[in-house]
């Protein structure tokens, strides 16, 4: 396929964190000119096939996907699994076991939360997840805007849930070969998602992109709703080095919390090599 379809491989559905049901995200992705999307919400395959089935009726090329939570150097990282099989046994119960995980934290959230006098916010939260296996900060986030407590999600995550604030719980997600190798042996690519987003040095993020190659990695974001301008042509250059696939995605969660909506990217740039080069 070449540049004149729209990829956007990245974004997310009420199936975890993402408010619009998988039929609107569909409907919404065909609308705004996107041809290939893939669904990837985290830690959970549950949307994929109402997704997949409206893509179909839509004329949008549909691409199972995943985002997995992992843990590497004390951080949390974001694998996408893109074409991964949606049936595939050992990918769906590894996940279970993330999802386990989270619920947990949840607990952990809302007991911390009610250290600070903020009740109810366990019930709150999951008030806010439409799918009751897969619980997420974004889900306390709305409850805490609902309660007055921040103007919007994005500032919940300035002062609340985030390292060095209340509400913050620290996790254990996934270990990388792990994510790898449940994505790979389900058929799928991994690719490192936002790999400007997190909290890493030069060296730091250049040694974590040779273990994810070393591990079966095959790609990073270059082009996505959570990079700037700045930081495609920054992660171009290291998909170039490293021999990474390229990939797109908005990473779109709701019309009121994206800045980018579906299928409003610019493309890659010309000479990467793009994840859907052999589609
Ligand atoms: P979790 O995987 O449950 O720890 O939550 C991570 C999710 O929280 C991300 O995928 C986003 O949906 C949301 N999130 C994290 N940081 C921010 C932020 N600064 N602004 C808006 N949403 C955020
Ligand atoms: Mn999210
Ligand atoms: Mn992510
Ligand atoms: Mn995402």
């Amino acid at each position: 396929m070449d540049a004149a379809f729209n990829f956007d491989l990245h974004c997310h559905s009420t199936a975890s964190d993402g408010v619009l049901a998988p039929d609107e995200l569909v409907r919404r992705a065909a609308a705004n000119g996107v041809s290939v999307l893939a669904l990837t919400d985290h830690d959970e395959l549950a949307g994929l096939t109402a997704a997949a089935a409206v893509a179909g009726a839509c004329g949008v090329r549909f691409v199972a996907g995943v985002e997995i939570s992992i843990t590497w150097g004390g951080i949390t990282i974001h694998i996408v699994g893109l074409g991964v099989d949606p049936e595939n046994a050992a990918l769906a119960s590894s996940l279970e076991q993330v999802r386990a995980s989270r619920s947990r934290r949840a607990e952990k959230i809302a007991a911390e939360l009610d250290t600070l006098g903020i009740e109810g916010s366990l019930e709150g939260a999951y008030a806010f997840a439409e799918n009751p296996h897969l619980i997420g900060r974004a889900h306390f986030a709305r409850f805490l805007v609902a309660r007055g407590m921040a103007a919007d999600v994005a500032s919940v995550f300035r002062h609340y849930l985030v390292r060095g604030k209340p509400g913050y719980v620290p996790q254990q997600w996934a270990e990388l070969g792990d994510a790898v190798a449940w994505i790979r042996a389900s058929g799928g690519r991994p690719i490192v998602a936002h790999p400007g987003r997190y909290k890493l040095s030069r060296a730091e993020l250049r040694r974590f992109l040779a273990e994810f190659k070393t591990a079966g990695g095959e790609g990073i974001e270059v082009v996505t709703g959570s990079h700037s301008p700045e930081q495609y042509v920054e992660y171009a250059r290291l998909a170039r080095e490293f021999e990474f696939l390229a990939s797109r995605g908005s990473d779109f969660h709701g019309p009121d919390e994206s800045l980018v909506d579906l299928g409003r990217l610019p493309s890659l740039p010309s000479d990467l090599k793009p994840v859907w080069h052999d589609w």
